[in-house]
């Protein structure tokens, strides 16, 4: 959350009262940004000195770090709080999958394709792995770079470059530098190589500390001091309990104790075994990078050598980053479920993912082809809706309007849900249409729909 007040922000902004960054008065915008309603650079006359100030002050305790370039670029970090509900969570854990430099062209290919086409379809979005790890396993600068060349010819996903090795590093920035990849990592040992790497090619640097924090916070001050702003912590993993408290404590020590030294994302490693064959490894890694997507992780690389595996992974991120004050939902619209014709049966329903989802699938369970009509109600469910005034007559006869729903369908009938029986009148005076009340439970519409469908 933001930490000034709108009082101390107010006192920053011009008091002008133009009204240009669409609030009345600046007092009203004040507020509004305290709040992170509002972005503080929407008013375009803040001095220099104030831009400052108010950039320090309104920064996220945890740094925002990009990696890539262009759409598929990463975003991880820009935090502000250590509980979900006291906001939400901005940036999405990002997963990578690692791949040696040990294998072959082909296999590096098919490996790289195989990553690529990992894409599962959810509540309208597309969840799919975000960055392809390249590691060093040679220790050879030239088989990593030709590793990296292979991988960044066939793909569009960033790229981190895995070696403590600067010497190994530097041959691989040669070919993808512009393409502001992760350094990964610096160490006490290797500090100076990597971070004047870092700063020649402008990219994000990995710091590995597994020791201790307190020697974690000395690297990172020292790499601030050298002019690297973009850091990724990575605190080792051994024992997966020490690992998750390390991650509490830094995520904490940002957020409540306001140690800036701190306020980095973090990567994890969360392989257990090198044995890319061994079915339950695969599986126990996507275990154990869960209890780390949980707790923080800003990205989890995997080993794991068939991407299909991390479904679970990508659902679990879904929930995680979801703003718990914005309902799921689906866009309103007329839907044909199933091959459609002109007499096939019309639904009506709320356009709440879970309920239109829901109800898609009974339908097509049904094996009776329909019309879904789904309603506007800001994705409350039909109960809430109906209850809160959002699924009414009305609503239901602007959306047959406006889907034109009577140019779809030869017959003048349409069903709605039990929940909402008691606005069938109202609908049927307002339509002039034969309304049918439907089950309360959409997991009965197998029955019913092949019931009307026989009269
Ligand atoms: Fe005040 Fe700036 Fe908004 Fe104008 S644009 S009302 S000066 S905050």
């Amino acid at each position: 959350m933001v930490k000034l007040t709108p009082m101390q922000i107010y006192m920053l902004l011009p008091k002008t009262n133009c009204g240009e960054c669409g609030f009345p008065t600046c007092l009203a915008f004040a507020f509004k940004v305290a709040s992170g309603k509002a972005n503080v650079f929407a008013c375009p006359y803040l001095s220099e000195e104030a831009k400052r100030k108010l950039s320090e002050a309104l920064a996220p305790p945890i740094k925002l770090v990009t990696i890539g370039v262009g759409e598929n670029a990463v975003k991880i970090g820009g935090e502000r709080v250590l509980h979900r509900h006291e906001d939400k969570f901005y940036n999405p854990t990002a997963i990578a999958f690692a791949l040696s430099d040990m294998l072959s062209k082909e296999e590096l290919e098919k490996r790289i394709a195989a990553i690529e086409d990992t894409r599962f379809e959810r509540l309208e979005e597309i969840l799919k792995p975000d960055l392809i790890a390249i590691k060093a396993s040679s220790n050879d600068p030239e088989r990593f770079a030709y590793a990296v060349k292979v991988a960044s010819e066939n793909t569009s996903l960033p790229i981190i470059l895995c070696s403590f090795n600067p010497r190994v590093i530097e041959k691989a920035l040669k070919i993808c530098g512009s393409k502001r990849p992760l350094i990964y990592a610096a160490t006490r040992e290797n500090l100076d190589s990597m971070a004047k790497l870092a700063i020649e090619y402008e990219c994000p640097l990995g710091l590995y500390e597994p020791e201790d924090l307190e020697l974690l916070a000395g690297l990172v001050k020292k790499a601030d001091n050298m002019g690297i702003k973009d850091l990724v912590l990575d605190v080792g993993f051994k024992d997966l309990r020490e690992t998750l408290e390390k991650l509490v404590l830094l995520r904490r020590l940002a957020i409540e104790g306001g140690k800036k030294e701190y306020g980095y994302p973090t990567i994890v490693f969360p392989s257990l075994s090198v044995n890319e064959t061994d079915d339950l490894a695969d599986f126990w890694e996507i275990t154990v990078a869960t209890s780390f997507m949980i707790r923080y992780a800003s990205i989890i690389v995997l080993n794991g050598s068939k991407p299909w595996r991390i479904l679970p992974l990508l659902v679990l991120r879904q929930g995680i980053f979801r703003d718990p004050r914005i309902h799921p939902k689906v866009k309103p619209g007329l839907y044909a479920i199933g091959n459609v014709n002109e007499y096939s049966p019309c639904l009506v329903t709320s356009n709440y993912a879970l309920t239109y989802f829901t109800v898609k699938s009974d339908i097509e369970a049904s094996k009776i082809p329909s019309y879904l009509l789904v309603v506007d109600t800001g994705g409350l469910s039909v109960a809430s809706s109906f209850a809160g005034g959002k699924f009414t007559a009305e609503k239901i006869v602007e959306a047959m309007k406006e889907y034109k729903v009577e140019e779809k369908v030869k017959h003048r009938t349409i069903i709605i849900p039990g929940l909402a029986a008691k606005i069938s009148g109202k609908l049927e005076e307002l339509t002039g249409w034969n309304v049918i009340v439907g089950p309360r439970d959409s997991s009965e519409l197998r029955v019913f729909l092949r019931k009307i469908s026989t009269t």
